[in-house]
């Protein structure tokens, strides 16, 4: 890409961070102390946009079908956990500071980190040599301040899952292969928390670990891979600025076989958005050796007993979000010079699914009662003020599919005119049959 074409970029992505503090999707945590890095607060339409996204993957990962459960284990685990994970020891990034403008980079991202603002006559930067820094939060639990009250935010939502493991198979009645999922915060204490909302020191997870017997690990593999992939369709983020890397020999964790990253085309570069791991017996076993509780299986039919193996997918939710705004933010030239600003967000995951809107406050009764019968099934929202224009164009920004127009008309033919965000069609459709057209629309992947 030219230089320009990555300017270009970055200005859209400024822009759209803009509008997502202005229309309330996501602004910075803690805003009037100045806001703290790494922590974001998601308004109105952002937590509509997450609920949405974190509904869909539970419906495709969970409900759908019979060999995965779900979990919502608690935050912090017993500190053992991440003894055993690997987590305590190994669990950081490489850190190196600048003596003379005294920024903290990642040293495997110093491609990254800009000039030097501080020296004079040189932008070089002067950094000390690279050391550890473990990213895992600590906390401390209980009233002592002695060192056995230490405990950790949980780095990943995966590994209570594996304490559970025996649990959950026993309570749900479930042979192999199984999955467990389970959706919550995660809390990284990254060294530079960057690009919005892409890497920040919260953030919420979206995993699922499938148990399966060795011989079976390919394909388990492959078919989550294609299932992840699929869902990342599903949402319509664009083909063209989606991908999968298998990882390299030197990038994969010392205990698994293969990984896979699911990446999409962020305004600065393609980036991960989810993980496919295969990662072998390690928790399984780690976990009985640290706990001293047998976590092996026994196979009731061959009675072969085993370690089970791990198939992970694990989905940012954070980072899915960015990628679906970045992926509907558009700007669109119209007839007279004006231009619109629209979020082309699908349907299923748009935070608001229509906005009914009234020719006159005249007629705001009868478009009231539409309006609570049809935000007894979806976020729906209702606007009776500014002219119909204006109304419109706030829709488009906050990615609306749908708007109702009730006018003087539509008492006598009950019917509404539906004006389509990105088509910005017209069409007349009857009141009673509203449900049924909104239903089919909204589906994913409609
Ligand atoms: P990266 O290399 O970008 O730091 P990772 O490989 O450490 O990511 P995983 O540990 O595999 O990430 O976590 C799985 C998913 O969790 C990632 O694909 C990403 O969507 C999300 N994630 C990880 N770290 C962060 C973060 N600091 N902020 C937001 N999301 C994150």
């Amino acid at each position: 890409m030219t230089d320009r074409g990555r300017q270009e970029r970055l200005e859209r992505m400024d822009e759209l961070v803009s509008l997502c503090a202005r229309r309330g999707f996501v602004f910075p945590s803690s805003e009037i102390y100045g806001g703290i890095n790494g922590f974001w607060d998601y308004g109105p339409l952002g937590v509509e946009l997450r609920n949405n996204l974190k509904a869909l993957w539970w419906q495709r990962v969970v409900r759908e079908r019979d060999d995965v459960e779900g979990l919502d284990s608690s935050i912090i685990c017993h500190p053992r956990t991440w003894e055993a994970s690997g987590h305590v020891e190994h669990f950081s990034d490489p850190m190196v500071d600048c003596r003379a403008c005294k920024k903290r980079f990642r040293a495997d991202q110093l491609d990254e980190a800009g000039p030097c603002s501080s020296r004079e006559g040189s932008s070089e930067h002067d950094f000390t040599d690279p050391r550890d820094f473990n990213l895992m939060l600590e906390t401390r639990i209980g009233a002592s301040e002695d060192s056995a009250s230490v405990a950790w935010l949980r780095a990943e939502t995966c590994q209570p899952i594996f304490n559970d493991f025996r649990r959950v198979r026993e309570v749900a009645r479930q042979k192999l292969p199984f999955g467990i999922a389970q959706i919550g915060k995660a809390f990284r204490n990254e060294i530079n928390p960057r690009n919005f909302i892409f890497r920040s020191r919260e953030f919420e997870q979206a995993e699922m670990e499938f148990f399966c017997h060795p011989s079976e690990r390919d394909k388990w593999f492959g078919h989550w891979l294609a299932e992840r992939v699929r869902f990342h369709r599903e949402l319509g983020l664009c083909e063209d600025r989606l991908r999968t890397r298998p990882h390299e020999e030197d990038e994969l964790a010392h205990y698994a076989k293969q990984a896979v990253d699911v990446e999409y085309q962020f305004p600065f570069g393609w980036q991960e958005i989810e993980g496919i791991h295969d990662r072998g017996e390690w928790d399984l076993s780690r976990h009985s050796q640290y706990s001293g509780k047998d976590l092996a299986y026994t196979d009731p039919d061959t009675k072969e007993r085993f370690i089970p193996l791990v198939i992970e997918t694990s989905v940012g939710i954070d980072r899915t979000c960015l990628a679906v705004l970045c992926d509907a933010y558009t700007v669109e030239e119209l007839e007279g010079g004006q231009t619109r600003c629209v979020l082309r967000l699908h349907p299923a995951v748009a935070p608001i699914k229509a906005a009914v809107l009234p020719l006159s406050k005249k007629l705001a009764e009868p478009a009231r009662a539409l309006y609570e019968q049809l935000r007894r099934r979806w976020n729906v929202f209702y606007d009776d003020s500014g002219n119909i224009g204006r109304r419109y164009r706030r829709q488009d920004e906050a990615g609306t599919p749908f708007c109702l127009t009730y006018d003087f008309e539509s008492p006598d033919d009950g019917r509404v005119t539906v004006r389509e965000r990105d088509a910005m069609s017209q069409d007349r459709v009857p009141v009673d049959g509203l449900v049924a057209w909104l239903c089919e629309r909204l589906e994913p992947g409609a």
